[in-house]
């Protein structure tokens, strides 16, 4: 059974930049539709196979990658944000982007475009592709369309409107930029150490 995360700090800890009433509505109505759905896919799932009974097993599967993905992202999201504070990618974090971006400020430049034109809902993510050994933005559609397989993401941003249009109505550009300043660049360097 898929547990709800707890967010790693007080609702208010993200303003100005993201506001309380979002993030209250984001974590407690939204994110937890995602887990609650999510586990009665899972139990949906348990009862076709002990009833031997599949006939509704490509909604069920389709339900799992949707409120599945949905639900890891959300949890990738929040631990991924934190008060203000000036972290950076860490050394070894930063030399990959390098490599992999040619600057910070290309890989900086090419994930807030990115963002930006997201189609529809969807995320923006910085992501390791181990098979690779390369860094890679990918835009990814509702929760879980376009990915590269085996990718492990470092860094997530929710471009669905429920996720801004409270506080920034329709101005992405607004929104992503906020976001650069409660970036928690220790959870992606965790996330990329541990990788
Ligand atoms: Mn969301």
């Amino acid at each position: 059974m898929l547990k709800m995360i707890e967010l790693p700090y007080p609702l208010t800890a993200l303003e100005p930049y993201y506001s309380r009433e979002t993030l209250e509505i984001h974590y407690k109505t939204l994110y937890k539709g995602y887990v609650d759905n999510t586990n009665k896919t899972e139990e949906k799932l348990q009862k076709a196979r002990t009833e031997n009974n599949f006939s509704n097993i490509k909604c069920l599967e389709k339900d799992l990658s949707f409120f599945g993905s949905g639900a890891i992202l959300h949890e990738l999201f929040f631990e991924n944000m934190g008060p203000a504070m000036p972290t950076t990618p860490s050394v070894e974090l930063m030399q990959q982007i390098i490599k992999d971006f040619g600057s910070y400020d290309a890989f900086k430049n090419q994930f807030t475009e990115a963002s930006k034109v997201v189609e529809a809902s969807g995320w923006c993510i910085l992501a390791l592709v181990p098979q690779w050994n390369k860094l890679e933005i990918l835009q990814c559609e509702k929760h879980q369309n376009l990915t590269l397989w085996g990718c492990n993401p470092l860094l997530v941003l929710d471009m669905w409107e429920h996720s801004y249009f409270l506080q920034y109505k329709a101005n992405r550009g607004e929104y992503i930029t906020a976001f650069w300043n409660i970036v928690n660049w220790n959870i992606a360097n965790k996330r990329f150490q541990d990788r």
